[in-house]
């Protein structure tokens, strides 16, 4: 088991090349195999502080949410009860759990469906849907510190820092704590105007809110693409490294489609979500593995 105290929260910077772009990628997929990502940046501080009264903690959303694989591993460090919300459990997921529900249930997770809102208690902890709340603050604040003080070892004054996001919670407080550099992000769930106001709700101030870079085409949160296939199969052949397929192919394609961003030293931030992975590859190489295949023996 894990505490706060014992975890070594400082991930490692790594510099790559990709489509002829050179860029640093911070590594916050590594932090631990259990709590990583930047599930593990916004829950730090419920890690890290006590709560004598909590007994339980209640979420809700996704059945295969990277938020609930976390939490579920927060509750058990803490030796809390973890009740999940979902609206929906897929009939095939439920007869062979994998990922993060069958991850999170190892964890003694309990799923409900559609049980509506809880009744507030003084021995509940109540998390947003996907770690969106100012608590959250405090573990991001972290990585920023961390990314100044690698900056200052390199020698590194301005730096363009790039994330996808879903809440945008992790983009804004980087912003918001990052002096010298300008944070890009791109809205994977909703568009730039739905970011915009989840920045808001967080932060009146804009000046805090980080820059949002989007493609021409509309894009479904979780819908399956070929180009975010392609794009995190190349990924992993010139980096080596793998990423997580709901949020980082977008994040690449709409970087690559902004290319002045890498006009100065440019740090991606990896947010974990691997395990997630388990779940979204079959349906990709259900989709399009053949039909790459096809593409090569046309080639040949
Ligand atoms: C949750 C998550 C995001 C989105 O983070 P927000 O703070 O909600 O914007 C991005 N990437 C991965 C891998 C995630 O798990």
């Amino acid at each position: 088991m894990i505490n706060g105290k014992s975890m070594n929260f400082n991930s490692p910077t790594e510099k790559y090349i990709f489509e002829g772009h050179t860029f640093y990628l911070k590594r916050d997929d590594l932090l631990h195999p259990d709590f990583s990502g930047n599930k593990a940046r916004k829950f730090y501080y419920f890690l890290e502080n006590d709560f004598p009264n909590i007994t339980k903690i209640i979420s809700y959303g996704s059945a295969q949410s990277n938020a609930m694989y976390s939490l579920s591993v927060l509750a058990k460090m803490k030796g809390w009860l973890f009740e999940y919300g979902v609206d929906h459990i897929a009939d095939y997921l439920k007869e062979n759990p994998h990922g993060n529900y069958k991850s999170a249930l190892d964890n003694s997770m309990q799923i409900t469906v559609d049980q509506g809102v809880p009744t507030p208690a003084s021995d509940i902890l109540y998390i947003e849907e996907g770690g969106r709340q100012k608590e959250a603050e405090y573990g991001i604040k972290i990585l920023a510190q961390e990314i100044e003080d690698w900056q200052k070892e390199n020698d590194i004054k301005e730096l363009n820092v790039f994330l996808p996001s879903g809440t945008g919670t992790t983009a804004l407080f980087l912003q918001k704590h990052l002096s010298n550099s300008k944070v890009y992000t791109t809205p994977c769930v909703g568009d730039a105007q739905y970011l915009e106001k989840q920045f808001l709700m967080l932060e009146k101030d804009d000046a805090y809110h980080p820059s949002i870079l989007t493609l021409d085409q509309k894009h479904h949160f979780g819908k399956l693409y070929r180009e975010n296939y392609k794009i995190w199969l190349k990924l992993q052949e010139q980096t080596g490294v793998v990423f997580d397929l709901l949020y980082d192919p977008l994040g690449w394609r709409t970087l690559l489609a902004h290319p002045e961003v890498f006009s100065k030293p440019t740090l991606y931030i990896h947010q974990g979500g691997v395990l997630g992975n388990e779940s979204m590859l079959p349906r990709y190489e259900r989709k399009y593995k053949n039909e790459e295949l096809i593409d090569e023996n046309i080639l040949q």
